[in-house]
C-alpha cells in the first residue's frame, strides 16, 4: 500500500484555512474519492510527494511542463532574471522576445498582450470581440472550459440554442443570457443559433481540440464551418488555444486545422510553469486596446521578467527539430499499449491523442463527439483505475474530465512501466466487473 500519513496531514492542515485545502477545485481528488497527494518536487517526468511516494507524472501541472519538472536550461534562466529582481511593472526586452517567438509559431497573432493567466486571457478576448463588433452576445461550446470567467462559466439552458444559465452562484443571470452554449460538434445548431441571432454574435469561443472535458477532437468540418460562419455574419473567431497552444503541435490547433482565428488566447506552455497567459490576434482589433484604443486591458504582474523567460526557453527548446514528432510517437507507443491491454480484458476503453496530449474513456463508444458522450462514460470504473494507478506510481488526472499530458522528458522505461501497471490494473477491474 502506498504510503500518505504525511499528505493526510498536510491536507487536514490546510483545509483549516484554504476552502477544500485546495486552491483550484480538481486537486482535492474529490471526483475519484481520494485525497490529494501533497508534493515536494519534481524532476523530469517524475514527482515526489510529502511521503516519499515516487510518481510518473501525466498531469505536468495541467499542462505547462511541457520539457518534464525543473528543466535545467528554463530554471537557469529564471534564476538568471531574477537576480535582477523579480517584477518593476515597466517594459523589459523579454517581453518583446517572447511575443516575437509567439508570433513566430501563430503568425495570426500579430499583435499580442501579455497577462497573469489563462482565464485574464480569455475574459479580455471577449471583452475584446465585443469591443470592437459593438454586440453582446457570444456562443461557447458545452464541456469546453476558459477560466473561471463570468461570462464564460455557462451552462446549456434547456433545449438547443437557448440562453445559457450560470454554472456558479454568483454569477448574474443578466450576463448569461448573452452566451449561447451549444454542442460541440454540431453544425446544425451552431448555423441555427447564427440565423436566429444575425448581427448579434460578438464572436465564438472554442478550445478547438477540447482538452477540459477530457480530450475530444473536433470534426474537420465543424471546425471549418465555424470559420465560414464567422465571416458570414462578422463575428470573430476565438480560438482558446491555452491548452492546445504548441501542445498539440508548435502552432497549436490552427496550425492542425490551417484555421486562422482573429484572436488567439495561450497560456500554460508559454509560460514554462510560471503564471501567464496571452491574447492577441488581428492587429486591426489589437490596436482597440488600451492605450492605443479604447478597450480596457492592464496588469501589474503582466508580462512579468520570471515568466517571461521561462516562457522563452521553454519554446526555444521545444522548437527543436521533431520535438512534437518525437513527443507523439512516444504517446502513441502509451496509448495504443493501453488500449491493447484494456482489450485483452475486455474493459470498454477508447482513446483520443494528438502531439503530446491525451484522453482515455471508460465507454464501448468510440467515436467521442461532445461532452455528452463524456458523461456518459462509466465513471466508477475510471475511479477504480485511477486508484489503482496512483497506487502503482502512476500519476493521472484525478477527473475523467481532463486531458492527460506527457513531457519530452517520458522515456519508453517511463511509457513501459506505465502499460505494465495499467495491464495490471485492467486485471483487477476485468475481476471486479466479472464478479458483478
Ligand atoms: C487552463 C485553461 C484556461 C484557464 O487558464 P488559467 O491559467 O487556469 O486561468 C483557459 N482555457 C483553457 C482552454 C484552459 O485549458
Amino acid at each position: 500500500m502506498r504510503k500518505n500519513n504525511n499528505s493526510k496531514k498536510a491536507f487536514l492542515d490546510s483545509s483549516k484555512i484554504i476552502p477544500g485545502g485546495v486552491n483550484s477545485p480538481v486537486r482535492a481528488f474529490k471526483s475519484v474519492n481520494s485525497l490529494p497527494v501533497f508534493i515536494k518536487k519534481g524532476k523530469g517526468a517524475y514527482i515526489y510527494d510529502l511521503d516519499d511516494n515516487k510518481y510518473i507524472d501525466y498531469i505536468g501541472s495541467w499542462g505547462p511542463m511541457i520539457l518534464g519538472h525543473a528543466n535545467e536550461t528554463v530554471i537557469k534562466s529564471i534564476e538568471k532574471v531574477i537576480k535582477n529582481s523579480t517584477s518593476f511593472g515597466a517594459p523589459t526586452l523579454l517581453e518583446t522576445k517572447l511575443a516575437k517567438l509567439i508570433k513566430k509559431n501563430f503568425p495570426s497573432m500579430e499583435k499580442m498582450r501579455m497577462t497573469s493567466s489563462g482565464t485574464e486571457a480569455t475574459m479580455s478576448a471577449i471583452r475584446l470581440a465585443r469591443g470592437v463588433t459593438n454586440r453582446d452576445k457570444i456562443i461557447k461550446f458545452e464541456g469546453c472550459y476558459h477560466g473561471h470567467v463570468d461570462s464564460l462559466l455557462v451552462k446549456a439552458g434547456s433545449g438547443s440554442a437557448t440562453f445559457g444559465v450560470p454554472s456558479s452562484p454568483g454569477i448574474p443571470k443578466d450576463l448569461t443570457k448573452h452566451t449561447f452554449t451549444l454542442k460541440y460538434n454540431n453544425i446544425d445548431d451552431l448555423e441555427k443559433c447564427f440565423i436566429k441571432n444575425a448581427n448579434k454574435i460578438a464572436c465564438v469561443i472554442i478550445e478547438p481540440i477540447a482538452g477540459n472535458m477530457n480530450c475530444v477532437i473536433p470534426n474537420k468540418k465543424f471546425i471549418k464551418k465555424i470559420r465560414t460562419l464567422c465571416n458570414k455574419y462578422n463575428s470573430l473567431l476565438i480560438f482558446d488555444e491555452v491548452m492546445t497552444g504548441f501542445r498539440v503541435a508548435k502552432g497549436g490547433a490552427q496550425e492542425i486545422y490551417k484555421i486562422k482565428p482573429d484572436i488567439t488566447t495561450l497560456g500554460k506552455i508559454v509560460g514554462g510553469g510560471m503564471p501567464v497567459g496571452v491574447f492577441g490576434g488581428k492587429k486591426k482589433y489589437m490596436d482597440q486596446v488600451s492605450p492605443v484604443g479604447p478597450i480596457y486591458h492592464a496588469g501589474t504582474l503582466s508580462g512579468n521578467p520570471a515568466a517571461m523567460s521561462a516562457g522563452i526557453k521553454t519554446i526555444e527548446i521545444l522548437s527543436r527539430k521533431n520535438f512534437h514528432k518525437n513527443l507523439e510517437k512516444k504517446l502513441s507507443i502509451l496509448m495504443l499499449g493501453l488500449k491493447k491491454s484494456a482489450d485483452k480484458y475486455n474493459i470498454p476503453f477508447q482513446i483520443n491523442y494528438v502531439g503530446g496530449m491525451f484522453g482515455f474513456f471508460f465507454t464501448e463508444k468510440n467515436n467521442i463527439e461532445n461532452f455528452e458522450d463524456v458523461n456518459n462514460c462509466n465513471d466508477k470504473i475510471f475511479q477504480i483505475f485511477f486508484n489503482l494507478m496512483l497506487g502503482k506510481g502512476i500519476y493521472f488526472a484525478p477527473s475523467s474530465f481532463e486531458a492527460g499530458f506527457i513531457s519530452s522528458s517520458h522515456t519508453m522505461k517511463d511509457i513501459n512501466l506505465t502499460i505494465k501497471a495499467a495491464e495490471e490494473s485492467f486485471k483487477i477491474l476485468s475481476n471486479y466487473l466479472n464478479s458483478k
